[in-house]
């Protein structure tokens, strides 16, 4: 997509949805868990599975110490638990043995790509996980991909159809403003929710209706919904 065009994307996100500053504010260790926990649930189970851990442990070591069935016990309701607990445990421990306490507050002074890599040599640790850790707790200007960015980015022609999690990461990062790439996140996730489902998409009613490939080609075929 040419810088014009994702202008004229961001510009009517922006119009629609004005632009958001970030609605949570944690500690990096903190978002890290709680970005593990969000992986193929919804947020408030994410939010359930969160609190129900800070609860049963007082603090992240106690939770790196634990039985990996207790810390799977703690987090059921935010699913994958057994596979969770053990990333989680993981990545806890090692923090601890990597940076001699469990804190990540260095990573807001690391350059970002720095960062980036450090977070992506933990198992279970994604682009998305990294990128949200860098966005939302260090004020790095990564942009993560979720599965709405990742589907509205192909359905506008953005990235290719068949461009991977990854690919879509460095390619959205790299035609995105840093300055712009928060508001981009947060608006592209509520487009997906609101009209760009997964099913049945409501192009007649999306602001980005006439720049969109996959509304065009709809158009075209003289029918606004596209499956
Ligand atoms: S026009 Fe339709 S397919 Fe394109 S972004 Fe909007 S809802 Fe999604």
């Amino acid at each position: 997509m040419t810088p014009r065009r994702t202008k004229r994307v961001l510009d009517a996100l922006e119009r629609r949805y004005g632009r958001p500053r970030p609605t949570r504010r944690l500690d990096p260790l903190s978002e890290l868990v709680l970005t593990i926990l969000s992986q193929n649930t919804s947020d408030t189970n994410r939010d359930r599975a969160f609190e129900d851990l800070r609860a049963r442990f007082r603090t992240w070591d106690e939770v790196a110490d634990a039985p990996r069935p207790a810390i799977e016990r703690a987090i059921r309701k935010g699913g994958l638990a057994r596979l969770k607990s053990g990333v989680i445990r993981d990545v806890l421990r090692r923090v601890r043995a990597e940076i001699g306490r469990m804190d990540l507050e260095h990573l807001r002074r690391l350059p970002m790509e720095e960062g980036r890599r450090w977070l992506l040599g933990f198992r279970g640790v994604g682009a998305k996980t990294a990128a949200c850790v860098l966005l939302f707790s260090c004020d790095h200007p990564a942009f993560p991909v979720d599965t709405h960015v990742h589907r509205i980015a192909r359905r506008l022609g953005w990235i290719p159809k068949t461009a991977s999690a990854g690919e879509a990461h460095l390619l959205l990062e790299a035609s995105i403003p840093p300055r712009r790439r928060l508001a981009a996140h947060v608006n592209l996730i509520t487009l997906g929710r609101e009209l760009c489902r997964a099913r049945h998409p409501a192009c007649p009613e999306c602001p980005l209706r006439r720049i969109c490939r996959h509304a065009q080609s709809g158009r075209l075929r003289n029918s606004p919904y596209i499956p």
